[in-house]
């Protein structure tokens, strides 16, 4: 399979030239040149599958003999070794897949654990150290450190801003050893970014074969994909009409549920669901993207003013915007409702929700209730365990939140970050004493 950058239909690169540039060079995304429909029966009997099989399945349509089928089988056992259940609720009858059951607690370690061991596997064939540099506000960093967590051949050093990700996610983020190293900035995320992308492009660091793990590599969508038909697959009457509410920021998520749908998952209608930064609600209604700065808020894993998949979905359907419009629906929705989501949930079903997962019942709720849906099927992705949002799920439902014993056991560790100003010579001096 090949694939080609959303600025440049012309030029064809190999996947592996794909998973480890993350951007192509003329800034564009990679996109695979064809999105194979899945066989009928394979569709019809997906009871009969694990989750690992269907994970296989699916990858090998995009990545075909790239990476040999016995290595992608033990690549793709490793990267997803937990569950994604789907679990009822009882008021309303939604259901909610939790994809939180991973290392970081977060989706984000579908994404991150699959393109590390990818990553790792090309690394392995071409003899030369990988040195990646991750600018996060939070939640990425952390999926992507515990991804990489002793991979050979892969050094990661990870930047972040000084007092401004949460207590939790900074123990996630400075507890790792081996080949991660925390990297505390005195500065804010726009800092980071700044400092990663000034040494990428600084040619004094060019033997250091510097890369970004980036949200946008390709390696990340795919395996995202995965899990909607894992979904499919627990949905316990497939005859009904089903309506998939994803909490979006980047649009990663909603990107690889319209891949899926385009390989022939039977879905038929997804929301997006927004905090206030409601760019892509917008740009639904009115056809037309207008990016602004982000708003910070309470599920802050979705605060993004200029969402960078939109050019994946745009080309999807050719920027269509009513073929587009016909597959989703979005809607954006304040902090204020979002806690008096997770108070209602809590209170009708005696189920803790965190944030982002609020949004999507949310949105799914108003779809539901504006066009009067009747004997449907409702699901809402579940981003993030609430443990990761204490603070605001607890001040919400009025009780404890229990914290799971993978995040515990990190609390208790001690913190180990090398503090750098953010005034990039101080980030390069570091880099080169390596
Ligand atoms: C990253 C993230 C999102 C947003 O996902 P996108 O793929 O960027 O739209 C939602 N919820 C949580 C918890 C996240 O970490």
């Amino acid at each position: 399979m090949k694939f080609y950058s959303t600025n440049n239909h012309s030029e064809l690169f190999s996947f592996e030239t794909a998973v480890m540039n993350g951007l192509a060079e003329d800034g564009g995304l990679y996109m695979p040149t064809e999105i194979s429909t899945l066989e009928k029966d394979f569709i019809r009997d997906i009871e009969k599958y694990s989750f690992a099989e269907i994970a296989f399945h699916i990858a090998e349509k995009f990545i075909g003999n790239d990476i040999e089928p016995k290595i992608l089988r033990s690549i793709i056992n490793d990267a997803i070794n937990f569950p994604a259940p789907l679990v009822p609720l009882r008021s309303p009858e939604y259901s909610v897949l939790e994809l939180f059951h991973g290392t970081t607690l977060a989706f984000k370690d579908f994404g991150a654990r699959f393109m590390a061991r990818t990553m790792g596997h090309f690394v392995a064939g071409s003899n030369k150290e990988l040195n990646i540099l991750v600018a996060t506000s939070g939640d990425t960093g952390s999926a992507v450190a515990y991804g990489f967590y002793d991979t050979p051949g892969i050094n990661v050093s990870i930047l972040y801003p000084k007092g401004k990700v949460s207590g939790i996610q900074e123990k996630q983020l400075t507890t790792l050893d081996k080949n991660i190293t925390a990297i505390e900035i005195d500065g804010t995320f726009d800092d980071c970014q700044r400092l990663v992308k000034a040494a990428m492009t600084d040619i004094d660091l060019k033997e250091k074969n510097l890369s970004s793990a980036n949200s946008i590599n390709i390696a990340r969508l795919i395996p995202q994909i995965f899990y909607y038909f894992e979904m499919y697959r627990q949905i316990p009457d497939k005859k009904k009409n089903n309506y998939i509410s994803v909490p979006s920021g980047n649009l990663g998520n909603l990107t690889a549920g319209l891949i899926a749908k385009r390989m022939g998952l039977p879905i038929t209608k997804f929301i997006s669901s927004l905090n206030s930064n409601s760019v892509f609600a917008e740009y639904i209604s009115s056809g037309e993207f207008i990016p602004r700065a982000s708003i910070q808020t309470i599920s802050n894993a979705m605060d993004v003013g200029n969402p960078s998949n939109l050019v994946r979905i745009a080309e999807l359907y050719d920027n269509d915007i009513n073929a587009i419009r016909s597959d989703i629906y979005s809607e954006s929705f304040s902090d204020a409702k979002t806690k008096e989501a997770i108070a209602e949930i809590y209170k009708n079903n005696n189920y803790v929700i965190d944030p982002h997962g609020a949004v999507g019942y949310l949105g799914l709720r108003s779809f539901i209730e504006a066009n009067e849906i009747k004997n449907y099927t409702g699901i809402i992705l579940e981003t993030a365990h609430p443990a990761k949002f204490k603070d605001v799920v607890e001040e919400a439902i009025g009780e404890e939140v229990t914290i799971p014993k993978r995040l515990a056991e990190c609390l208790l560790k001690e913190k180990k970050a090398i503090s750098l100003s953010s005034n990039y010579p101080d980030l390069k001096e570091h880099l080169l004493s390596k």
